[in-house]
């Protein structure tokens, strides 16, 4: 009988994607902290977006792809440069491929300030975005908006399983009044509902959820919606709670690693001068060990830290003077308070 090899703990490992222009800077704040707060996470960078396009020709290498399959979360910063802006092949499409490579079918987007706490679901591998799509003969072209009932029942789920969580009151954002797509969601939410007795659920049309969130945010806890409703009324929600460079993002399937990534672009205007306001991509760090890694404790450390790093140390983005890299050393002191 040989004799049995010792067990080796389990490691922890985390694809960390730096991206383009501002990418690298605030991922190296992430990466500092991270050593910091987790030092047991094994942190491995991966060619991803514009940089890797330059080295291998594709966006999303396949070495990258199996790196990420292969992780227990995916840490992203922005990709995208104006130098492939009218190239074919573009940085952010890997990032497409790779939300649906792992499925990720929830986009999670809180957004708070003040009296504001809401939640934004947004369904992220379905609808306009991935539907059939052309030009036909006399040069018309088309997007397609396609929903299978199945892709819908999930996020529902998803959703309701979070307001559950939260304060029990979900908003589904669709515009039955005109579309098909949104009549089968409605009708799909509404039958999951009645798992969730507890979960207060009301409808709204996309139009007037623009209009009550400019006018009164602090009345959504849970908001779910499609694709592309989802991209712009988070874009808002992040305008009412402070701006691009605070909002963070999570991206989660049912199983296997989730992305973890800001929602504001490369900003090429600001790259290299030190001065990108690292706070979203911090706050996404946070959300990858509550959401990605179940480490709730450490992410509410990281939480707090990043809140008084916004009032010591705040970036010119916030009226502030503090560098990217000031605004680092603040959130890593407050950790060790
Ligand atoms: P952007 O978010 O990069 O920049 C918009 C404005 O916000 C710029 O003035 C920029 O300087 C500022 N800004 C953004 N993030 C900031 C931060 N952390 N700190 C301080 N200021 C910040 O949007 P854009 O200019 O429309 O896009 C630039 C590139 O990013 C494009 O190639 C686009 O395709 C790409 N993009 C990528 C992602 C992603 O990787 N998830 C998302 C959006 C845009």
């Amino acid at each position: 009988m040989s004799r049995s090899e010792p067990q080796q703990p389990s490691r922890t490992r985390i694809a960390c994607l730096p991206g383009d222009c501002i990418g690298p800077e605030v991922m190296a704040v992430a990466q500092r902290i991270l050593r910091e707060l987790a030092p047991d996470l094994e942190l491995e960078d991966h060619l991803f977006g514009g940089v890797a396009i330059r080295a291998t020709g594709d966006s999303l290498p396949d070495e990258t792809l199996e790196a990420c399959r292969s992780s227990d979360a995916v840490l992203k910063a922005p990709v995208g440069d104006p130098e492939f802006d009218a190239a074919d092949v573009r940085p952010e499409q890997g990032m497409l491929r790779l939300r649906a490579e792992l499925d990720v079918y929830t986009n999670l987007r809180p957004a708070r300030e003040g009296p504001v706490d809401m939640l934004i679901v947004r369904e992220l591998v379905g609808g306009l975005y991935f539907g059939a799509r052309g030009v036909r003969d006399d040069g018309t072209v088309f997007d397609t908006c396609e929903y299978h009932p199945s892709q819908v029942e999930r996020i529902a789920r998803r959703a309701f399983a979070l307001a559950r969580a939260r304060r029990g009151k979900l908003t589904s954002v669709d515009k039955a009044n005109v579309l098909e797509t949104s009549r089968m969601w409605r009708r799909v939410v509404h039958e999951v509902a009645t798992d969730y007795p507890d979960v207060e659920v009301e409808d709204m049309l996309v139009d007037n959820a623009a209009m009550q969130l400019a006018s009164s945010p602090e009345q959504f806890d849970v908001i779910v919606t499609e694709n592309m409703f989802g991209d712009i009324l988070s874009d808002l929600a992040a305008a009412m709670t402070g701006g691009l460079g605070l909002a963070p993002s999570a991206s989660l399937g049912d199983s296997g690693p989730g992305i973890f990534e800001p929602v504001h672009g490369s900003a090429p205007d600001i790259a290299g001068r030190d001065v990108a306001n690292p706070a979203a991509m911090v706050r996404s760090t946070a959300l990858m060990l509550e959401h990605g890694l179940g480490r709730d404790g450490e992410a509410r450390a990281l939480e707090g830290a990043v809140e008084s790093a916004l009032r010591d140390a705040p970036t010119p983005d916030l009226g502030g003077r503090a560098s990217t890299t000031e605004f680092a050393d603040a959130v890593v002191e407050a950790l060790a308070r």
